[in-house]
């Protein structure tokens, strides 16, 4: 028998009654049975468009020691929510065991974990767990960005029969320091997309933030994104929270948050028009990421003037400007960008943190100096 093509069924088919865009708040952890109802509650009274409650009873931690959830003992707060709120409950899984206790408890919805997603022999136990069992299962992205990870878990998925599907994107966990606890790098959400073009897409801003500071601005990345939906970690009392306490916000403050947001219109699936609007929404927002990189790299750039201003070192350093160019020559043949495209590029960030540098020495030179002369020679090399 033909399967049909993964996550091809949309929210609307999945006999839930969820909307786009679905919205889905919770604690990061069900901490007890009082902060699970309070918190749903405050969620309900605040925001009444939430559809999910979602809580971690099985929560993974990078390192041992900490809070790893109330475990089975949870379960039945779920269920009490489900019966005083008429929310939906959502829970990761990570294990079969975990599978097989949410499932026997009522949890509504599955979601598996930025930890669990990129094993296959964990997803493999779970696809098992879940064949012939009819349960919506979303998949968080891999921590690290490799995007056939995150498919393959899809695949594994939709194997064993599980027909509502949905991704979730929590940013990867990227090596260089970025302003957010996981970097969103767009693009992968939407080579998924381009990948399975029916799968439905939720962001959830409170991983890839890590602070209530940037969430507005990513949620709203999201749905101008075509995002089908958002998870926002929502807690009664975030302060006091065991797990991920510096990200979560209060029922109230969600509230504000979600009224902040525009809700563009549900774009309809296979109109070449929708489609070429995505690509170029994602052109922007990677746009925006290179001119957020362009400023740093000529701060820094500044920073090494003025150090080498203040230090009287050589500024002409030859040697480190080939090294640079021969590094990114290399990285830009793997990504498959030609050497011309490569130097052209690398000559104009060059020039410029030569002009910004110049700009820093001039203002520090007394008045009967070279202010206001050209600087002679190629001028300072800053990198
Ligand atoms: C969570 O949702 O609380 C969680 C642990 O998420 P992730 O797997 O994305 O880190
Ligand atoms: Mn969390």
């Amino acid at each position: 028998m033909q399967r049909p093509p993964i996550g091809a069924l949309p929210f609307s088919d999945w006999r839930l009654g969820i909307d786009r865009p679905l919205l889905i708040a919770g604690p990061c952890s069900a901490e007890s049975e009082e902060q699970v109802l309070d918190t749903a509650h405050g969620i309900v009274r605040a925001v009444p468009e939430v559809k999910a409650f979602r809580a971690g009873v099985w929560k993974p931690r990078t390192r041992p020691g900490g809070f790893e959830g109330a475990g089975d003992a949870a379960l039945p707060w779920l269920r009490r929510v489900k019966a005083e709120t008429g929310l939906l409950t959502m829970t990761e899984v990570a294990t079969p065991e975990h599978v097989d206790a949410a499932l026997e408890a009522g949890v509504d919805l599955l979601w598996i974990g930025a930890r669990t997603t990129p094993n296959p022999f964990s997803m493999q136990g779970i696809a098992d767990a879940l064949q012939g069992v009819d349960v919506p299962v979303f998949v968080k992205n891999p921590i690290n960005p490799d995007l056939q990870l995150w498919i393959g878990a899809l695949e594994r998925l939709a194997a064993a029969g599980i027909s509502r599907l949905a991704a979730i994107h929590r940013g990867f966990n990227w090596f260089e320091r970025t302003p957010y606890r996981n970097s969103p790098m767009w693009d992968f959400p939407i080579r998924l997309k381009a990948a399975l073009p029916q799968l439905e897409l939720v962001c959830d801003p409170s991983h890839i933030a890590g602070h209530p500071d940037r969430l507005g601005e990513i949620a709203q990345q999201a749905l101008d994104l075509n995002f089908s939906g958002l998870m926002i970690e929502t807690h009664r009392d975030p302060a006091q929270a065991r797990s991920d306490a510096q990200q979560q916000v209060t029922p109230s403050a969600l509230a504000t948050l979600l009224a902040g947001l525009i809700i563009r219109r549900a774009v309809p699936e296979h109109r070449h028009h929708d489609e070429l609007e995505a690509y170029r929404d994602l052109i922007d927002q990677l746009d925006e990421e290179i001119a957020q990189k362009l400023g740093a790299r000529m701060d820094i750039a500044e920073r090494i003037g003025e150090f080498k201003q203040l230090h009287n070192v050589a500024i002409l350093q030859p040697e480190r400007w080939e090294r640079i160019l021969r590094r990114q020559l290399v990285l830009g043949q793997r990504l498959g960008l030609s050497s011309h495209f490569i130097e052209q590029v690398m000559n104009a960030i060059h020039a410029e943190s030569i002009r910004r540098q110049t700009a820093v020495w001039e203002q520090a030179v007394p008045a009967s100096g070279s202010r206001g002369s050209e600087p002679s020679g190629p001028g300072p090399t800053v990198h």
